[in-house]
């Protein structure tokens, strides 16, 4: 391991990770894992699909009589993250050219284990904890989706996978993915278009049907795809739409999702030759925390002893703490100063890498400090 967190955090970046080609990455960190004294076992989902990686787990049994508490952060990247070439400026790290920098989501990681390097270096009587690093989470949360969540003692964690330093993320929304195919007729667009039905015109109308963008302060709705057509001088038959319904109540997004479907059967039956077929797809559910949780409690504690006031937030995105909570875990995101994610300008700050590390440190010396509050 490297001795300087920057240093460290360049090394990562540069062994690119795009979701589905994250083996070299993933070697690494277990490596890294077992130099610092880990247990690590990584589970079969490689086998399964789409070339990612295993979910890598880690266990570290500590000295002290407490639940473990599990730390969670996802190994893979967006596109495009070949060939990152990160350098400093300013204090901030960014990347050269045209790839993204990676920090999301390997601040997090570099963070979390600069952050027990640090502790097993001072004598700490560390407690136990467990890690999961998972794979493929930006093409779906498919890693953590496969993982036998079963296998973990913890009942708490932390995600390190937002961005503003200090946020404490206590909720996130379910998520729906809704597939349209509207069906028309083809046709010589020339010759004969009477006899074609303009599956295009049947999905602009169904479209023009449904409101997308923010709906109240808890559910939004977006269209994002849209393929279809073959020429202009063939009448379209086909028309895929996709787009995705998000919201913090459960009762809205079924609600929302069935108006949706209805709105677009509506809009079709207008068009006599015309039809349509759709799926739903429940991505993840939503969740929302206990603001007096003790682990919610310590992690705003151990954020006011570095000097930082802590914001205790509902996020709009889903992550592996979606998938983590509705198996029980419950588990909270932290902003690990990542900044401009999914993006080429993507950064961090120097300062927010060394201090959500040391929260990380903090906070796991309040926990294991904390036996005794615990039986109180
Ligand atoms: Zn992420």
């Amino acid at each position: 391991m490297k001795d300087n967190i920057v240093d460290y955090f360049m090394q990562m970046v540069r062994i690119g990770s795009e979701s589905g080609n994250e083996r070299e990455f993933a070697a690494f960190i277990t490596d890294e894992l077992l130099h610092l004294g880990a247990d690590v076992t990584i589970d079969g989902f490689s086998n399964s699909s789409h070339g990612c990686s295993g979910n890598i787990y880690a266990y570290f049994s500590g000295r002290i009589e407490l639940e473990p508490l599990l730390f969670c952060c996802h190994i893979d990247t967006v596109k495009p993250g070949i060939d990152i070439d990160p350098y400093v400026e300013d204090g901030v790290i960014k990347s050269r050219g045209n790839t993204i920098l990676g920090s999301d989501d390997k601040s997090g990681i570099v963070e979390l284990l600069f952050a027990i390097h640090n502790l097993r270096l001072s004598g700490f009587d560390m407690p136990p904890l467990e890690i999961l690093f998972t794979s493929c989470e930006e093409i779906g949360l498919l890693g953590a989706k496969y993982f036998d969540s079963s296998i973990l003692k913890s009942k708490y964690g932390f995600a390190l996978d937002s961005m503003e330093v200090g946020n404490i993320i206590i909720g996130a929304p379910a998520q729906n993915t809704l597939n349209f195919e509207f069906i028309g007729k083809t046709a010589h667009a020339g010759f004969e278009p009477e006899k074609g039905v303009n599956a295009i015109k049947v999905a602009a109308h169904a479209l023009d049907e449904i409101q997308v963008g923010r709906i109240d302060e808890e559910t939004t709705i977006n269209f994002g795809v849209i393929l279809g057509g073959y020429a202009n001088n063939i009448v379209p038959d086909k028309v895929i739409v996709s787009g995705e319904i998000r919201s913090h109540s459960e009762e809205k997004l079924e609600t929302l999702t069935n108006q949706v479907i209805n709105k677009a059967k509506a809009a079709v039956e207008e068009f006599p030759k015309a039809d349509m077929i759709y799926d739903v797809t429940r991505e993840y559910n939503s969740f929302l925390l206990d603001e007096n949780n003790f682990y919610l409690k310590l992690a705003a504690q151990a954020f006011k002893n570095i000097g930082i006031s802590p914001q205790l937030l509902k996020s709009g995105g889903g992550s592996d703490a979606n998938i983590l909570n509705k198996d029980g875990i419950q588990m909270a995101v932290i902003g690990t100063g990542m900044d401009k994610v999914h993006t080429v300008d993507e950064q961090i700050k120097v300062r927010d890498l060394e201090v959500i590390s040391v929260w990380i440190e903090e906070l796991i010396n309040l926990y294991g400090n904390s036996k005794r509050g615990l039986d109180a």
